[in-house]
């Protein structure tokens, strides 16, 4: 992707959304009433006490302000409630021609690195490998560096998020990246548990602009209840690729409204046994060494990556929401 001034951020979920959508047959992440759950063997029952690391990326601004707000005061109460919950040491994925484009933005990541969190690579400019070089992808890559140099100081940010959780459509550029990521020291930061948490900002948004609360308070309820259906379905597809469940890693996003709605999903989280664990801890898990080694034309966490590769067949879902929050307080 273009580097982009203001309104990348809603260019970027549209990208994100037809990557998404635009696979209800074959992309990682069909939308979720297109999935068809098939008849299989039954999967075994959801551990009591899960393992998750959450992760934030497209730091340090990201979706549309709400009126009157100031990307300081997002920044200021996600981690206020990241330390609430005493997560410290939380990994944010920085492009960092955000801090050029954005205002307030370069504020926005002194805040979270002065609340003791972690950055990691994410390229400059937010690039879909999937539809650019193996060249310019590590070229931009290594942009990026800099700004993680200087802001990050003693930290590991040796730690990369691919844009749009795409690592290659073909098997070349996929371990190309690969080899190039290792021989730089990063991990890759791959992720097991995803709910498009940022697709219900915009409508948040324009419900406050509007001060609907009757539709502010079912926004509120759907995103739990999508983040509960998406965990599920993430669950079910690590037991459908390795057997059992594996230490997640929670995808998020640092919306104005993820960061609202941040406390009542670690409580929901919690109500579902799940405890909190490091990126570092959780990715030590021998799973995250396998790499399903293939060419995949959509982005995709990492068991759906394993689906994917191997043809297996996704868990079945509940009708999901996102085309009805798009019309929301239009
Ligand atoms: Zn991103």
């Amino acid at each position: 992707m273009a580097k982009q001034a203001s309104g990348a951020a809603s260019m970027e979920f549209a990208a994100m959304g037809a990557a998404a959508g635009a696979g209800a047959q074959s992309s990682r992440k069909p939308s979720l009433d297109a999935q068809k759950g098939r008849p299989g063997q039954p999967l075994p029952p959801l551990d009591a006490h899960p393992v998750a690391a959450l992760t934030f990326d497209d730091l340090p601004a990201v979706g549309t302000l709400p009126p009157g707000a100031s990307r300081v005061e997002v920044a200021t109460a996600l981690v206020s409630a990241l330390k609430a919950n005493r997560l410290e040491g939380t990994y944010g994925f920085v492009n960092g021609d955000k801090l050029e484009s954005r205002p307030g933005a370069p504020q926005a990541l002194e805040i979270w690195l002065d609340a003791g969190m972690n950055i990691g690579n994410h390229t400059w400019s937010h690039m879909r490998l999937n539809a650019n070089s193996v060249e310019a992808f590590e070229q931009d890559i290594a942009q990026n560096e800099p700004v993680l140099e200087q802001y990050g100081e003693s930290r590991n940010w040796h730690w990369f998020r691919y844009p749009f959780l795409e690592e290659g459509d073909t098997v070349e550029k996929r371990r190309a990246v690969r080899a190039y990521l290792r021989e730089h020291g990063y991990r890759i930061a791959q992720v097991t548990l995803e709910f498009k948490d940022w697709a219900w900002n915009d409508a948040y948004c324009r419900c406050l602009a509007r001060q609907d609360e009757a539709v502010i308070a079912w926004l509120r309820q759907s995103y739990l209840d999508t983040a509960a259906e998406y965990i599920r379905l993430g669950r079910e597809e690590e037991l459908i690729v390795f057997g059992h469940e594996i230490p997640n890693v929670m995808l998020l996003h640092a919306t104005p409204f993820t960061t609202l709605m941040l406390s009542d999903l670690l409580d929901m989280l919690r109500k579902q046994g799940f405890r909190f664990e490091s990126l570092a801890q959780v990715e030590s898990d021998p799973a995250y060494a396998e790499d399903p080694d293939a060419g995949l034309a959509s982005g995709g966490t990492f068991p759906e990556q394993f689906l994917e590769a191997r043809h297996l067949p996704y868990p079945s879902a509940k009708p999901d929401p996102f085309q009805q929050i798009t019309q929301l307080c239009q």
